[in-house]
């Protein structure tokens, strides 16, 4: 177990906190969705009744070591304060330069500082201003940046999968680091969804590509009880079973892989679960996400897909099988669209798997979603309130389910 915020001493000290600010921003610089920001006010909140001074590390886009002004955080101050109901200041133009040394210099209890784009700087990704990989360069950026506070707490999630000089290497340079309430609720929902499930225990994966998730799914094919696909990963396991998948989007040089994993399963007695019925459509415009005029849709009698025809959605006898499973669920992991959910008239699978998914937990499942669609599809289905955990961090939580170690989380020390 590693340290949270309650295990390390804070009070009156100043305390660098890493936060994922990276937040959506409209042509005119303005936030256009702050969940990000409110969710770190829970660990800036204790920081504060702890009188700590709080500075903050973030990084907004990607601006590869370079100086990009449309990607500053100079919109986050205002939002945070709003949302904390104190002034919060800004290091603008350099995280480490001397104005922001100063700055954090003369921070006192119950004050809060937001330091520059921290990608501003190379180094953050281990590079040097070469762009070559250099550890050294890193490491020293972590120190200067070490050297502005007392303690670190780690509150980014979706930065813990990277191994960058605010995530993995300044925990070294400081007297004591922890994890912050948000990350100790990913760790804690993630980590029990994997190493102690309440069983039965399902997991849904979805989305464009079994490449992506090849490693996920063999990490969980350890676990589960079951595995549901959908999505056009979906079509590459039909295809390596013979099943004629039309035009559909398919890994060809991932066939016998996916039957490699379908045989797995059989081993382990995991029930696989692909789609038995299909929505179908003969064309599709995928660049504006748009059904075309004259397309034709149809909802497919079983798992073939008739020639010319491509499967955008899983079908309704598919929902109701997967339902079925759910329904009996304790422990619930899904990643990723069961279609092409962008367009509404292909939303039905995964909206309803969302639906499905809030009703188990109702009924006493733990639910854990995570990835960027499958996020925006239980909010789209209204069921957000209802799943147990809405994971922050789509790239981390993608890695934590592979079993793999996120660096920004080895880094920290454990518990006593
Ligand atoms: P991923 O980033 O791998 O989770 O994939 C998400 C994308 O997969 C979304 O943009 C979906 O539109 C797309 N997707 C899901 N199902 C299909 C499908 N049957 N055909 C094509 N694209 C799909």
């Amino acid at each position: 177990m590693k340290k949270t915020v309650k295990d390390i001493d804070v009070k009156d000290k100043k305390v660098l906190v890493r936060a994922d600010y990276n937040v959506p921003l409209d042509a005119d610089g303005n936030i256009t969705n702050d969940k990000r920001i409110t969710a770190t006010i829970p660990t800036l909140e204790y920081l504060l009744e702890q009188n700590a001074a709080i500075i903050l590390m973030a990084h907004l886009g990607r601006p590869k070591g370079k100086v990009v002004p449309s990607m500053s955080l100079k919109a986050v101050p205002q939002r945070l304060s709003e949302l904390l109901d104190k002034p919060v200041q800004f290091a603008e133009s350099d995280c480490i330069g001397a104005k922001a040394k100063k700055a954090a210099a003369d921070l006192k209890g119950g004050e809060i500082l937001l330091l520059e784009n921290l990608r501003f700087h190379p180094e953050e990704e281990g590079k040097n201003a070469n762009g070559e990989k250099d550890k050294a360069a890193m490491d020293a950026f972590a120190k200067e940046l070490a050297s502005m506070g007392d303690v670190f707490v780690q509150d980014a999630f979706g930065t813990v999968h990277r191994a960058h000089a605010s995530t993995a290497g300044i925990v070294k340079y400081v007297k004591d680091a922890a994890a912050g309430f948000l990350v100790e609720k990913e760790l804690k929902f993630l980590g029990e969804a994997l190493d102690k499930p309440v069983k039965p225990f399902v997991a849904i994966l979805g989305g464009a590509k079994v490449s992506d998730k090849i490693n996920v799914i063999e990490n969980l094919l350890t676990k589960v009880d079951a595995i549901i696909i959908g999505g056009a990963m979906a079509y590459t396991f039909l295809k390596s079973q013979e099943v004629p998948i039309g035009t559909s989007l398919v890994e060809d040089d991932k066939l016998d892989l996916a039957d490699e994993i379908l045989k797995k399963a059989k081993e382990r007695k995991v029930d696989f679960l692909l789609p038995i019925d299909h929505i179908a459509v003969d064309k599709v415009d995928f660049a504006n996400k748009q059904i075309p005029q004259g397309a034709i849709v149809q909802t497919t009698i079983d798992d073939v897909i008739p020639e010319g025809f491509m499967g955008v959605d899983v079908g309704p006898k598919s929902i109701e099988k997967f339902a079925e499973v759910l329904k009996n669920a304790k422990t619930i992991v899904w990643n990723g669209p069961l279609g092409i959910f962008e367009i509404d008239q292909f939303s039905k699978g995964t909206i309803e798997i969302a639906k499905i998914i809030a009703e188990s937990t109702e009924n006493g499942a733990i639910s854990v979603v995570g990835g960027g669609d499958s996020v925006s599809a239980v909010k789209k289905a209204g069921v957000d309130k209802e799943i147990s955990h809405i994971s922050t961090g789509g790239g981390a939580s993608l890695e934590f389910l592979e079993g793999k170690e996120l660096p920004g989380i080895a880094a920290l020390p454990n518990k006593k």
